[in-house]
């Protein structure tokens, strides 16, 4: 099988599909052959942070008005669909990584 050197934790890794994000048994095979601190596995490949970012930046200063989560939530819909994840799952992993507790869409 063919092996590439991890980027981020220099482990030699077999070339593998990138799980989405949601997958947890995925990555947790996947992080079995990095090293513990890798960022890759960390981040799940950036994915996470990724739609934290995004989340966040549109949802800017006024996080705590519902109507801006709202609006915020719809504009990253269709990445976060388009990684083939759970959105469910991939927001409140977003909320998490960005450090927003506040962040409730359900509530609103
Ligand atoms: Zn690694």
């Amino acid at each position: 099988m063919a092996t590439h050197e991890c980027a981020y934790c220099n482990a030699d890794v077999a070339e593998a599909p990138v799980p989405p994000a949601s997958d947890d048994a995925g990555w947790s095979a996947l992080a079995s052959t990095h090293a513990e601190d890798c960022e890759w596995i960390a981040t799940r490949a950036h994915r996470i942070v990724e739609a934290a970012k995004r989340y966040i930046a549109v949802a800017g200063q006024d996080a705590g008005s519902c109507e801006a989560l709202r609006w915020a939530w719809a504009s990253i819909r269709p990445y976060v669909l388009a990684t083939g994840d759970d959105e469910d799952d991939v927001r409140a992993r977003a909320e998490q990584a960005a450090g927003h507790d506040d962040i409730h869409v359900e509530a609103c």
